[in-house]
């Protein structure tokens, strides 16, 4: 079979190679790739910022946002042949911490976790794989190929579950604005699961962008290109870029028990002047709270299979701007003007 591996720390190293399948077993699903969903994280493993390859090995078969058809499932799993599954990307640290003991890799404290396609682990970017049953998210066969979204949306779902976590802090909480930065594949996202929430979305995004800010006005939100209005003040913040600048810019939205959330990786190294005084004095007097937020486990999963199952399809289905055939799989980690989730297709769509 097909897979696409890539030397981690390497430059370009991807390539298409051919691996042995895989061979069902008692333990795991035989799982065949429908589609793999590719994204930021996948472009620093390829430009070689990112990404270790499995123990012993020099290759990494990337891909994280999987899309699959169950081939062979074990009896008693609760998987059946035929079932479309996402695989959870995170696996807990082998010790295990005291989150990794409970099933909440997602906020491992040791860092000895694994994530396949990105760290230690081989990915889902291959013809076939297999998967263990306790890592397999069934997809709503009404959802078909729209469940690749899935992965993003567990990492949404997470956010959105913590921010009401922190708001309950107060039993006055009753948010009704949130500010989304950046209307990539995460902060459209964040937008919808604002609107399933009955929120208003603010969206900022770099420049004018007619698909975006059909998508956001869809949802009933506001779309600003490159800047906001100076005096937009907001119940939440969701920061999706990791751009300086943005950052900034969110700090300073909340407008009293804000709560500010951040999800974007950034790079260190570029420093910005930042009021540290002004900002510590607005958290305090308002109350705000600013968090990071990261990978999902397997509750967050499922809470983003219900928020895709409740959306508009078609608004879902546009979200997917561009589907490279295998056979032409480079394109697919290009980057192109009119982008928003690009993905590699390795089998037909399910019917
Ligand atoms: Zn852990």
């Amino acid at each position: 079979m097909k897979a696409i591996t890539v030397e981690p720390g390497t430059i370009n190293s991807l390539r298409l190679d051919e691996h042995a399948d895989p061979v069902a077993d008692s333990m795991h699903l035989l799982v065949e790739t429908i589609a793999l969903g590719i994204c930021g994280t996948d472009r620093d493993i390829v430009s070689g910022h990112y990404g270790w390859a499995p123990p012993g090995a020099s290759r990494l078969v990337i891909g994280h946002e999987s899309l699959g058809r169950v081939l062979v499932a074990p009896q008693g799993s609760g998987f059946s042949v035929g079932d479309l599954v996402v695989g959870i990307v995170r696996r807990p640290d082998p010790v295990p911490c005291p989150a990794c003991g409970v099933g909440e890799w997602d906020m491992c404290r040791n860092g000895l976790y694994t994530e396949r396609g990105i760290k230690s682990a081989d990915g889902y970017g291959a013809q076939r794989f297999l998967l263990e049953p306790a890592y397999a998210v069934k997809v709503a066969p009404s959802l078909g190929a729209l469940g690749v979204l899935l992965e993003p949306a567990s990492v949404l779902a997470k956010a959105w579950e913590h921010i009401e976590r922190i708001g309950r802090r107060t039993t006055g909480w009753k948010p009704r604005t949130v500010l989304i930065t950046g209307a990539g594949p995460v902060g459209l996202l964040a937008a919808l699961m604002a609107h399933q929430r009955g929120l208003q979305a603010h969206v900022l995004d770099r420049a004018d962008r007619p698909l975006k800010t059909d998508l956001i006005h869809a949802l009933g939100g506001v779309y600003h290109a490159d800047r906001l209005p100076p005096d937009l003040q907001v119940d939440i913040v969701i920061e999706c870029t990791a751009s300086s600048p943005l950052i900034l810019e969110a700090l300073r939205r909340p407008g009293g028990n804000g709560i500010v959330c951040l999800t974007g990786v950034s790079s260190s190294g570029g420093t910005v002047p930042f009021d540290v005084g002004a900002f510590n004095r607005a958290t305090v007097l308002q109350n705000d709270v600013v968090f990071g937020s990261v990978n999902a486990n397997r509750r967050h999963y499922e809470i983003g299979a219900k928020a895709l199952a409740g959306a508009d399809p078609a608004w879902l289905a546009r979200l997917i701007t561009r589907r490279v055939p295998l056979a032409r799989w480079p394109e697919a980690f290009e980057r192109r003007d009119g982008d928003i989730k690009v993905i590699l297709q390795f089998a037909s769509d399910p019917a």
